[in-house]
């Protein structure tokens, strides 16, 4: 189906240091592999001597990374929509209800005047037909061509490619968002001081990310669901992403710790799993996070409790643009 993917045997592995440039080198953190489509390979995660940053190091090439991200990728597949229904509003009034009382933090974005916005790793495009329906005028992102062409089919302009690839826009944002998406870059400070000089001044980037500064990531480690090797090539802390945005030119204006708990339902998952223990239990609470359905309601003052002490294992983070 797919072209010009590498064969299992040849992938293209790299190093790169720290992208803040510190020089006192790294400390072995962990080894993990792909547990999500079981696809070879072994990979560290360290973390950087001087500014605590972890990253998966060595890692695949840009060019070798498309192994890791099939067509049939989990986030391509679940933000589908159907291009004839969508303008029908199917939200029933228990759905409008549910929605707004119940705040999982997901997707959150600050009350700001609609303009231009892009989004960074838009997938199929449901995030962007939210956007263009609360009146933004919206645009992607896309590494996968499937993808993309999905997006575009449902009217959206978007860029097939990588963002660091992506050439400056003819006009300034006054949004970027970018869900689950800058773990996996392979610069995330050049990308951070990219979209910088795209965003209007003042303006908004919103970014979640999985936070390895929680506690599930110290419990379970190389089995931490979000760990997600070798996709995930960094693994931010509250405090590791405040820098890096920081030195992309961001301020970090608030944290929303997401009210979910699949996070750590994944890693029992795995754990179960590597332990052979309660063969079917494990697979399902492995598979969960990926198609969670109504579980996330049923946990949610479980996971609000969590969520307040900053241990849900996923960040939403707001931050703007700090002017030149
Ligand atoms: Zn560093």
């Amino acid at each position: 189906m797919s072209m010009n993917v590498p064969s299992r045997d040849m992938i293209e592995l790299e190093s790169a240091p720290c992208p803040l440039g510190c020089r006192r080198g790294d400390l072995l953190v962990l080894r993990g592999h792909d547990r999500l489509n079981h696809l070879p390979g072994v990979f560290n995660v360290v973390r950087c001597r001087t500014c605590g940053l972890m990253r998966t190091d060595p890692r695949p090439t840009l060019e070798g990374m498309r192994l890791y991200y099939p067509d049939q990728y989990g986030p391509y597949r679940g933000t589908r929509i159907d291009p004839d229904r969508r303008k029908v509003d199917q939200s029933g009034v228990l759905r409008r209800w549910a929605t707004r009382f119940f705040e999982f933090n997901t997707m959150r974005l600050p009350t700001i005047q609609p303009g231009r916005a892009l989004e960074i790793g838009c997938a199929s495009g449901a995030f962007l037909d939210r956007l263009s329906r609360s009146g933004w005028n919206a645009e992607g992102v896309e590494f996968s061509d499937t993808a993309a062409k999905y997006a575009r089919s449902l009217g959206f302009s978007v860029y097939s490619g990588s963002v660091e690839s992506a050439p400056d826009p003819q006009h300034l944002f006054r949004l970027v968002v970018g869900w689950m998406v800058l773990e996996h870059l392979h610069d995330p400070l050049k990308v951070l001081q990219k979209i910088h000089r795209w965003v209007e001044p003042k303006g908004w980037l919103v970014l979640s990310v999985p936070n390895a500064g929680a506690m599930e990531f110290t419990i379970f480690r190389h089995r931490w669901y979000a760990l997600h090797l070798p996709n995930h090539l960094y693994h931010f802390t509250p405090k590791s992403l405040s820098r890096i945005l920081e030195a992309g030119g961001w301020r970090t204006v608030r944290v929303f710790h997401q009210r979910t708990l699949m996070n750590a339902i994944g890693s029992v998952g795995y754990w179960l799993q590597d332990h052979a223990l309660f063969p079917g239990l494990s697979d399902t609470l492995a598979a969960l996070p990926e198609d969670c359905g109504h579980v996330n309601y049923l946990l949610y003052p479980l996971a609000s409790f969590f969520s307040f002490f900053g241990q849900t294992g996923r960040m939403t983070v707001w931050a703007r643009k700090i002017d030149d």
